[in-house]
């Protein structure tokens, strides 16, 4: 039922613009749930669109199965896709706007009728079956949306943003949601967002895209461990770069020598180390340092640390209160230290 997505050096340049999309390659395996995850205008919307068949692509391939798609028609592509504005018909009730693409497919009335209550059961929406769009909350809407794209047991489940228009309280409650009907329905999904936190709770592997090109594609914790690139490691919240020359096992800083568990091999290195990894005390890798800034957080406080020639931040509990200009000794444990890739 699950489908193997492979999306093969896919571009899209639009009639009107720049390269929105190029050179993507990444698959998702069966049952897998990948989030394609970016800033504004990145590029996700038009790869999900490619997906989904409702763009034709400049060059590249979708194969679904290991068959190509890229000439297939959306409405015979074995997707379903959910947008940000749920897009229902306004004047039919929910239960005529999820059994709508059944109807279409020639299933009977009596088949349609119990797929569409199961279908409503499955997002917990089985009490407004009769009601109109317009008699629903947002989130009622894109819930009876999700049932609507459920209902057909597609191969491919294809989101776009779809809780981007729903209050943080609502989002979470969804987000759980979804990941319950993905574990249920084994569904292949591309879910496309641009927060990342979002990204983290729900994917299985991040597809992390910057100016239409793919950055880093891997498990969530990856993008915090071992970040491959500035980008990636900036858009994950490590702000922390360091810039030095790997010797002899250590890697020469303006900070000193730091170590790091796995030595890099020789040559010019850039390091980085995520803000609540910064330790505040003396031992291997440690320095000193001026308080340059103070930004309270609530459950974190963010200090900007300064010596003569670099900058580092470091998150720390609110109880460690320091005031800007105070001289502290802070340590970059070594395990929490990460080269990017040169
Ligand atoms: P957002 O999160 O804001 O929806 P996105 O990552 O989904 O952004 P896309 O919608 O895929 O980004 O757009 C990628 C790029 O292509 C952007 O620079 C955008 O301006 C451009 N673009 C999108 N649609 C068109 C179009 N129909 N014609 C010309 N350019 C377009």
């Amino acid at each position: 039922m699950s489908a193997r997505l492979e999306i093969q050096n896919l571009s899209h340049r639009y009639r009107r613009g720049e390269e929105a999309l190029s050179d993507l390659s990444l698959t998702v395996e069966p049952g897998e749930l990948v989030a394609l995850l970016g800033p504004s205008g990145c590029g996700k919307t038009t790869a999900l669109k490619v997906v989904a068949g409702l763009l034709r692509p400049t060059a590249g391939d979708v194969r679904v199965d290991g068959v190509s798609v890229v000439g297939t028609p959306p409405e015979r592509r074995a997707a379903a896709m959910v947008f940000q504005k749920s897009l229902l018909f306004p004047h039919m009730s929910v239960e005529a706007n999820v059994g709508f693409g059944l109807r279409m497919r020639g299933v009977s009335n009596e088949d349609t009728a119990r797929r569409v209550a199961s279908a409503l059961g499955r997002v917990r929406m089985d009490d407004f079956a009769e009601r109109q769009p317009g008699e629903l909350s947002g989130g009622q809407q894109q819930r009876v949306a999700l049932a609507r794209a459920l209902v057909t047991e597609p191969g491919l489940l294809l989101l776009d943003e779809p809780l981007s228009a729903l209050d943080a309280n609502l989002r979470e409650e969804m987000r759980a949601l979804i990941i319950e009907l993905q574990r249920e329905g084994g569904y292949t999904t591309v879910f496309v967002t641009h927060d990342q936190e979002e990204a983290v709770v729900l994917a299985d592997r991040i597809a992390l895209l910057f100016d239409g090109k793919l950055q880093m594609y891997d498990r969530p914790e990856a993008f915090y461990d071992r970040p491959v690139s500035r980008t990636a490691a900036r858009f994950f919240g490590a702000t922390n770069f360091i810039e030095g020359h790997a010797e002899n096992g250590a890697v020469h800083t303006p900070l000193g020598k730091l170590r790091l568990a796995t030595p890099p091999p020789p040559g010019k290195v850039t390091l980085t180390i995520r803000p609540e990894a910064v330790r505040l005390e003396a031992g291997e890798n440690s320095f000193t340092a001026r308080v340059a800034s103070a930004a309270y957080l609530g459950t974190r406080i963010h200090y900007g640390l300064e010596t003569s020639d670099t900058s580092l931040r470091a998150a720390l509990p609110p109880h460690v209160r320091l005031r800007v200009g105070d001289k502290v000794t802070a340590r970059l444990p070594a395990e929490s230290l990460w080269v990017l890739d040169p």
